[in-house]
């Protein structure tokens, strides 16, 4: 487990001045996050997503949980309750820094956390296709597309910051169906950030929408092949039949520069 993606866990703050909260840029934040570190508050991150969606109450992305100074072990349950309450530790360090240091947080106070921590990488299967960072970063298309992806590289390593790697402007690269295929086990698809990839490719393909467009073309796929293997069903059947349900797997690339 030594080289996963750390995982974070999330958690609300309400009792927020959300009008000035929202008003702080993501540099003053990462400015006034970093003044507190030098004023001797442990934080492991300084950048984080910040979203407020209903007045007085923000979301917070900004937790990494580290146990031993490594990724916790995602297959060992000691690792992961040690993580649990590591990642609670740190909501309430974070809170005490945002009271102290952010404007629009003076009064704040911690809603929930997530029921669970956030883990970004975990098991993945190594399939008929691996998807590689060249590919990702380099916008590859694929005879047996079944979804697009335009996130970039976004790895939650060591350090206070997020390493990004970004595509080209409306840029993006496919997940073909060969990286739902699992090497080995007979009649199995496989979707969702354990789709096979190296773990820098899997840290752009893991997000949401692409594990929603891998679920939706897997399920297909299982509906076509029936009785018959999932190998071999007729790709290019399965790209009309997603095409049919709303599915878009090359966007037009006037379309990603106006969005
Ligand atoms: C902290 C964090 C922040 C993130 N932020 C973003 C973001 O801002 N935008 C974005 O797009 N993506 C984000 N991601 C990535 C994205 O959320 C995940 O990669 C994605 O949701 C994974 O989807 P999945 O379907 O592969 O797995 P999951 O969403 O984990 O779904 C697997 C499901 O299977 C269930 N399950 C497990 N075992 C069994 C079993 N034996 N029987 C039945 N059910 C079972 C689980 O309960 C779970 O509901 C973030 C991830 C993390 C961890």
């Amino acid at each position: 487990a030594g080289g996963l993606q750390f995982p974070s866990t999330m958690f609300r703050m309400a009792g927020v001045d959300t009008e000035r909260a929202m008003a702080v840029s993501r540099d003053e934040m990462h400015a006034l996050l970093e003044r507190a570190v030098a004023d001797g508050y442990e934080l492991p991150r300084t950048a984080g997503g910040i979203y407020s969606v209903r007045e007085g109450i923000v979301h917070l992305n900004i937790t990494r949980v580290k146990v031993d100074g490594r990724s916790p072990d995602p297959f060992d349950p000691a690792s992961l309750s040690r993580a649990e309450s590591e990642g609670r530790r740190q909501a309430r360090r974070y809170l005490e820094v945002f009271r102290r240091y952010v404007p629009g947080y003076e009064r704040a106070f911690i809603l929930d956390t997530g029921a669970e921590l956030g883990v970004r990488e975990t098991r993945r299967i190594v399939g008929a296709h691996v998807m590689t960072t060249e590919e990702v970063i380099g916008e590859r298309k694929f005879d047996d597309a079944i979804a697009p992806s335009c996130w970039p590289i976004e790895e939650h390593g060591a350090g206070r910051s997020t390493r990004w790697v970004w595509m080209s402007p409306g840029g993006y690269c496919q997940i073909p169906y060969r990286a739902l295929l699992p090497r080995g086990p007979e009649n199995l698809l496989v979707a969702g950030r354990c789709l096979s990839a190296t773990h820098e490719a899997q840290a752009a393909l893991r997000i949401t929408a692409n594990c929603f467009s891998m679920g939706q073309a897997a399920g297909i796929a299982a509906a076509m092949a029936g009785d018959g293997r999932v190998a071999d069903v007729d790709v290019p059947a399965l790209q009309r039949a997603l095409a049919a349900a709303g599915a878009v797997l090359a966007p037009r690339p006037e379309a990603a520069v106006d969005a």
